[in-house]
């Protein structure tokens, strides 16, 4: 899509450093009481007031973490943010501002940047964060983005990863797996694109898949929803690198071990029936599978009722003694010891 000859291109060059971020950051509007001072001066301000800050950082790195083949470039803002707001979210939080760095080789033009900031642009109108700063520079080679968010919340909401307790009950939003097998959708295609650039592919079996890969949505409305159901989380953690590693994530910091049952893990009639024509094991793909962006928390055994009904949330488990390990309960009622591997362990299989 970048390299679309038809298009016509504004070299980077020729607007200048200053011309650019200029360019990119003056639609942006500032939303926030917090926001002293947005993108202008050395640096931003911000009013902390009395609550604690949250920080958090992520950075994308073309042919690491991004394949502009299939990736627009507008999705790719848009995914940055949401990366990093599900970090914010993950602890409870509300994300208030981003500062936004990129780094980008002479080969994209005016419009490329012009879209990737399209994307950041719908994040914060719909998520309600400012943009604050940034910084712009050249690559030699490929594009670099980085995101920080800038959170807040009370300190006595805020969920650490490290409270888990024995007999609570593991929490899972959304459904799991999605986004990896959109991956594996858009990268068959890809191979397919090179043998034959004018086969037309049919997509759409796999609309969710792809659009949980391309758009993911970080959960912002977890936080209201608990705070409704009067549920505060023991422990928190978001889904970047699959329910495993994130599980024991939780378990290593809480020093306890868990249980958890395949027969509850949340899948996509999609994820199931693509899994199959994959010939994927779905449960290997919903533990494994990265980017799915949703939250996984643990709540006190008493708060059941609260959760159960919710169609937000499965309970998939439950906490036990550190000496118990991280156990998968089978169908079969089988006990597998689970190992913390992210998708690139699964990619390696
Ligand atoms: P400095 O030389 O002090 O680093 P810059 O010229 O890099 O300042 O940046 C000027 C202003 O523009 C600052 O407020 C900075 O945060 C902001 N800014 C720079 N690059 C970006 C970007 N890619 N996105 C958003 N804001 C940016
Ligand atoms: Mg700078």
């Amino acid at each position: 899509m970048l390299e679309d000859k038809n298009q016509s291109k504004t070299s980077l060059a020729e607007l200048g450093e200053f011309g650019l971020i200029n360019h990119i950051t003056k639609y942006f509007k500032v939303e926030h009481k917090s926001t002293v001072k947005a993108v202008g001066d050395d640096a931003a301000v911000l009013d902390a007031s009395e609550l604690q800050t949250l920080v958090t950082t992520d950075l994308l790195i073309e042919g690491v973490h991004f394949d502009l083949s299939y990736m627009p470039l507008k999705h790719l803002g848009y995914k940055a943010v949401m990366v990093n707001l599900s970090d914010v979210y993950a602890m409870n939080g509300k994300a208030e501002q981003i500062t936004v760095s990129i780094a980008v080789s002479n080969r994209f033009p005016l419009e490329a940047i012009e879209e990737l900031y399209a994307g950041i642009q719908l994040a914060c109108d719909t998520y309600k964060v400012d943009l604050v700063g940034g910084d712009t520079t050249s690559s030699t080679k490929g594009m670099l983005i980085s995101v920080t968010a800038i959170g807040k919340a009370d300190k006595e909401d805020i969920v650490y990863r490290s409270g888990a307790k024995e007999t609570d009950l593991i929490v899972v939003s959304g459904d799991l797996g999605a986004a990896y097998l959109g991956l594996q959708v858009l990268e068959r295609e890809k191979q397919v694109f090179k043998v034959d650039p004018n086969n037309q592919p049919d997509l759409d079996n796999y609309t969710y898949l792809i659009e949980r890969q391309l758009k993911p949505e970080a959960r912002k409305d977890i936080s209201g929803l608990l705070k409704e159901l009067e549920v505060k989380p023991t422990s928190m953690i978001d889904i970047s690198d699959g329910l495993s590693s994130e599980l024991f994530h939780i378990c290593t910091q809480s020093k306890v071990g868990c249980k958890i049952y395949e027969d509850k893990l949340p899948l996509d009639p999609q994820v199931i029936s693509t899994c199959e024509e994959f010939e994927l094991d779905s449960t290997m793909v919903a533990l494994s599978g990265g980017e799915d962006y949703e939250l996984l928390f643990t709540v006190p055994i008493s708060d059941f009722d609260k959760v159960k009904a919710n169609p937000n949330f499965s309970i998939i488990g439950h906490i036990t003694a550190e000496n118990q390990g991280l156990q998968l309960i089978t169908r079969a009622n089988q006990e597998i010891e689970l190992k913390a591997q992210g998708w690139n362990g699964l990619k390696n299989n």
